[in-house]
């Protein structure tokens, strides 16, 4: 399928925080199944050598013929690599240890945090949305996400030192602005795992929207077992259980989606 005629080429976003463990992974799989829900063609990219955006779709990232260390290192195209999540309704170019040693082989090339970009050129036209999941460090896999991307949707926990956390990622996006990527920019904070029964999480989450207005969705992620316990039955939480408050959240998270895209 294509995206209706006259719509222009997708809308690359990376999924990114530099902690691990905030909901990243989760945040990408589960937006990707809410865009597909609400008929956008969707890409996922999983930019973790961890592979468990590719696992989380139903991929079993052991045995694949190409995943996307094959495309950063310019052997195959992202149409070459690229797999259906029959669960999700969404294409994913998937990820596994291999893409651990990327990072070696992109180091002699000279264009060397542009081979992402540079690879989705080629699709984009195909997709309304494109997301990549990163890595929690910033290594050169994570450049070529920002260097790919229109903007950036940062999950995160609404915990003391999130704010402390939040300060670097904006640090790196802003150099990432500056050197490589001027389209790149803050898209919104999206707060997960959320407790509205915890006041410390009431109060950082008051503090993010006075400090941040309008860059901080509406949309709230629920801390809710059913989005943890999804992966382990290879599905996105939004149609492993689509009652369920967490899966809600992110079907709604969509919807604010593309209606902030219209506004870019
Ligand atoms: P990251 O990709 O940032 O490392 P993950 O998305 O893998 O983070 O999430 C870390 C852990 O928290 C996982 O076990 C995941 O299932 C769980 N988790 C993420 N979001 C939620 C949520 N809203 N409610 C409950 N558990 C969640
Ligand atoms: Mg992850």
């Amino acid at each position: 399928a294509q995206p209706a005629a006259g719509r222009r080429a997708a809308r690359v976003f990376c999924v990114a925080n530099q902690k691990g463990g905030v909901g990243k992974t989760t945040t990408a799989v589960n937006l990707a199944a809410g865009l597909a829900a609400q008929g956008q063609q969707v890409l996922l990219v999983d930019l973790d050598p961890q592979g468990n955006a590719t696992m989380g779709s139903g991929i079993d990232k052991q045995n694949l013929a190409n995943t996307l260390y094959q495309v950063l290192i310019g052997d195959v195209q992202i149409a070459d690599a690229a797999v259906r999540s029959e669960t999700g309704g969404y294409d994913v170019l998937p990820a596994n240890r291999e893409l651990s040693g990327a990072e070696i082989d992109l180091v002699q090339l000279e264009d060397r945090e542009r081979q992402l970009r540079q690879a989705i050129a080629a699709v984009a036209p195909r997709y309304d949305f494109i997301l990549i999941d990163c890595p929690p460090t910033l290594s050169l896999l994570t450049l070529n996400g920002l260097t790919a991307a229109h903007g950036v949707i940062i999950p995160m926990q609404c915990e003391y030192f999130a704010l402390e956390g939040l300060s670097d990622l904006i640090n790196t996006i802003k150099r990432v602005h500056a050197n490589l990527n001027p389209d790149l920019r803050v898209i919104g904070l999206l707060r997960v795992m959320f407790d509205p029964r915890m006041t410390l999480q009431q109060q950082v989450s008051a503090q993010l929207e006075s400090h941040f207005g309008d860059k901080v969705f509406a949309a709230i992620i629920p801390r809710n077992v059913r989005l943890a316990e999804a992966p382990s039955y290879g599905m996105p939480g939004v149609v492993f259980d689509p009652a369920s408050k967490g899966a809600q959240a992110y079907v709604a998270f969509g919807a604010e989606l593309i209606e902030r895209v219209k506004k870019l």
